[in-house]
């Protein structure tokens, strides 16, 4: 697969970094990967996401646009209120990008549903707000050898981190979080407050570490960072990182024996 020229011309700022080339380019051409979760963090990612040329998106978001949305959630403007995101992204993706492959899903994804939503995507990225969703999703890709880079923000502090579950020697996300908020909805979004900009820095984070995992296998820009958990801190501000080691007792990852 080549990219045609006017593909040369939109990516070119892309394809002249050692890091990525046109090899790499070529394969983010190629890369299917799903967006779980349009609201403060996935819209800023599927922004970069799309910008990056990714060749085949999965949008994944049950909800509707609301006013108050429009303070972080930058691909959603204010005729798309009362709508629903998943539609609303589709068409911002096709007014940017009418090359780009996308597919969309606007049912809320639970661990019945989660291992279908997901299925022939080389990547999922999670920014929804919720655990329980999220240990869905994660245990999903696990069972389907997928990896997962997982975002989440609240108030000042934002987390991305890269796993790879389903490898013998890598963590899941269940290996970091347990298996305690399996029955719960932390939305603490809508109770505690966000600065549009924090969960932008994280969505854009997380787009860049979404990168990051595409590009390993062409060279790129090297380790995936499988079970690095970069935590970002807007007040101070700050970014440290931390390890999250597989947990063998996980029932989420845990090889099984018998
Ligand atoms: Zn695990």
């Amino acid at each position: 697969m080549s990219l045609f020229p006017d593909r040369l011309d939109r990516f070119a700022r892309h394809i002249v970094l050692p890091q990525v080339g046109g090899a790499g380019q070529v394969a983010l051409a190629r890369a299917h990967v799903a967006l779980i979760g349009l609201g403060g963090i996935g819209s800023p990612a599927l922004q970069y996401l799309a910008g990056a040329g990714i060749g085949r998106l999965t949008l994944i978001d049950d909800g509707q646009v609301e006013l108050s949305n429009l303070q972080r959630q930058t691909i959603y403007a204010t005729r798309d209120v009362g709508h629903g995101k998943a539609v609303s992204a589709r068409r911002w993706l096709a007014n940017f990008d009418s090359d780009l492959a996308v597919a969309l899903n606007d049912r809320r994804i639970d661990a019945a549903g989660a291992g279908e939503a997901i299925t022939g995507v080389d990547l999922v990225l999670d920014g929804t707000d919720n655990f329980a969703t999220r240990l869905a999703v994660s245990d999903a890709c696990v069972a389907a050898g997928i990896p997962l880079l997982s975002a989440a923000v609240g108030r000042f502090q934002g987390q991305v981190g890269a796993y790879a579950g389903h490898l013998p020697d890598h963590a899941c996300y269940r290996c970091f979080v347990g298996d305690a908020f399996d029955a719960e909805d932390c939305d603490t979004c809508a109770d505690d407050g966000m600065l549009g900009a924090m969960a932008g820095w994280v969505g854009t984070f997380a787009a860049l570490q979404a990168v990051r995992v595409l590009l390993a296998g062409a060279g790129g820009l090297g380790d995936p960072q499988w079970g690095k958990l970069h935590l970002l801190d807007g007040l101070a501000p700050s970014m440290r990182t931390m390890a999250i080691g597989k947990d063998g007792a996980c029932r989420g990852c845990r090889v099984n024996d018998g």
